[in-house]
């Protein structure tokens, strides 16, 4: 019998199969398919690089701008699908992990199926591998959530989106989540007609609302019909050149037309077919496996780490869950994550990313104060052509500590690194308007936006804060 069986080599297995080496268990990894998981093959990579591909249509069509006379960009897709593909190959050629693996002697099992309990103790595979082991981690990761509404066979996921062989002329996208809008965004860019539907009032119902707002405005000024409340869906059809869906509200039935329709309307655990019941595995009422603070999971020798926990479900957190479930599986369980400040962002144009507390829910307990600068009254952004956008800031009236930072623009998702270093190190907000960023940067809003919160609550600034905020007087106005 082996210590420890991890299943599925996403970024929570593979961490959790490192660690439990490292800790001197006796280890294998079994995955169904490739190693690397959602991450390298599915979704941020590929993601990555389509997105990448949508930052250089648009900066060549800014070319013209600066003098430089250049024809419109053609998009070849085969080609970008090959780089894509050229992209995930060498990200996972030089994975660390990898080489880490091999060389602590875990039994890697590569393409081996789905794998299922047959006990508590013991896996089976669709291939025929049995294995057993004293402790087990789940870490198998999610899958798109299915609609049972007539048709829905006939639409597609965002992996099927990135699978085209050419870029559809038109586009349903339903869901204006994470993915829904990345994929709104990139083939937007790629020049399909697009249309995205939100079921509630307003798309990345999670950010803060005036990300939200900021971002649909941003879509619907680049072409995209963006359809917030449109109602219930009734069912989707094939029509002689795409897809149709039709829906309904306030009983009034509506239909709209497509080349493609992507559905991206949640993300669910991947439990299907795992014969959780075997061993005693529980779920929560999302699907989610139940896990406790040391992500074990209800039967006392099994944990689950990353996505299948339903908790935030990116990958540095898969790989901190990965981290902390081996340790407590091997050493006994002593390790808890608690709460941890999560950078989170999306590479859409334009890009958002948001850290700490909407202020909506920094409301809820406290009493808070906002600063908000935009894009167009900062030096850097007014040279780069790249002036819609906004910086939030919410701080605690009482402590000046920075609650929460939220980000719309050009650079979003890295200016929001350094506000979530300075949320981790607990700085009140006078602090980081004292810090001399550099000029002229995308980043330098933040000493900006925290020298605007820091006047509104009086504090006292140092010089280097006053000349951060008076470096562009567009937008400074004396208390
Ligand atoms: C379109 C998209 C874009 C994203 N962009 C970002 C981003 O920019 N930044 C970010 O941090 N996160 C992003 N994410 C989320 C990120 O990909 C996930 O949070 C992360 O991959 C979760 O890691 P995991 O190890 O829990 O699961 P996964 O990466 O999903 O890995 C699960 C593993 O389990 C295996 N498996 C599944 N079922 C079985 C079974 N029955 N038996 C054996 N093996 C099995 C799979 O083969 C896979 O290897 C994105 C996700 C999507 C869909």
């Amino acid at each position: 019998m082996l210590d420890v069986i991890v299943i599925g080599a996403g970024p929570a297995g593979v961490v959790a199969a490192l660690r439990a080496a490292d800790l001197g268990a006796n280890t294998a990894l079994i995955t169904r398919d490739e190693f690397g998981g959602m991450a390298a093959n599915d979704g941020p990579v590929p993601v990555r690089t389509l997105a990448h591909a949508a930052r250089l249509i648009r900066e060549a069509r800014q070319l013209g701008l600066y003098g430089i006379a250049v024809s419109d960009p053609v998009l070849e897709y085969n080609r970008l699908l090959t780089r894509v593909r050229e992209v995930v190959t060498d990200v996972r050629a030089h994975s660390v992990f990898r080489g880490q693996i091999d060389s602590l002697g875990v039994a890697v099992h590569e393409r081996a199926g789905a794998a299922r309990f047959a006990g508590p103790h013991s896996i089976e595979t669709d291939s025929g591998l049995r294995l057993q082991a004293e402790k087990i981690i789940i870490c198998t990761g999610g899958v798109s959530r299915r609609l049972t509404v007539p048709g829905f066979e006939l639409t597609a996921t965002h992996s099927d989106a990135w699978a085209l062989t050419s870029v559809p002329s038109s586009i349903l996208v339903i869901g204006g989540g994470a993915t829904g809008v990345q994929v709104a965004s990139i083939f937007n860019a790629f020049g399909s007609q697009v249309q995205l539907f939100q079921s509630g009032p307003r798309i990345l119902p999670t950010e803060d609302e005036d990300v939200s707002a900021a971002v649909a405005a941003a879509f619907r000024e680049s072409g995209i019909a963006v359809r917030e409340d449109f109602g219930d869906i009734e069912a989707f059809e094939k029509t002689p050149t795409g897809r149709r869906m039709i829906f309904s509200k306030d009983g009034v039935r509506s239909s709209a037309e497509a080349a493609l329709a992507v559905v991206a309307v949640g993300w669910i655990a991947n439990t299907a077919g795992m014969n959780l019941a075997a061993a005693g595995v529980e779920i929560d009422h999302r699907g989610f496996v139940r896990v406790d603070a040391y992500l074990r999971t209800s039967a006392k020798n099994i944990f689950a780490a990353g996505d299948i926990t339903g908790r935030l479900m990116l990958v540095p957190q898969a790989i901190q869950d990965g981290f902390a479930a081996a340790t407590n599986a091997v050493r006994g369980v002593t390790m808890t994550l608690g709460d941890q400040v999560s950078p989170i962002g999306s590479f859409t144009d334009p890009e958002y990313a948001q850290v700490g507390m909407t202020e909506a829910k920094a409301r809820e307990t406290r009493d808070v104060l906002t600063a908000v600068v935009r894009f167009n009254s900062t030096t850097r952004t007014i040279i780069d052509g790249r002036t819609a956008g906004l910086c939030k800031l919410i701080v605690d009236r009482e402590t000046y500590r920075i609650l929460g930072c939220h980000v719309v623009g050009e650079r979003a998702v890295e200016i929001i690194q350094v506000a979530a270093i300075a949320i981790a190190a607990g700085m009140r907000v006078d602090d980081l308007a004292q810090v001399p960023f550099s000029f002229p940067t995308y980043t330098g809003i933040l000493g900006r936006v925290a020298a605007s919160a820091a006047r509104q609550l009086n504090l006292k600034l140092t010089w280097q804060a006053h000349q951060v905020e008076m470096e562009n007087e567009v937008s400074y106005k004396k208390p």
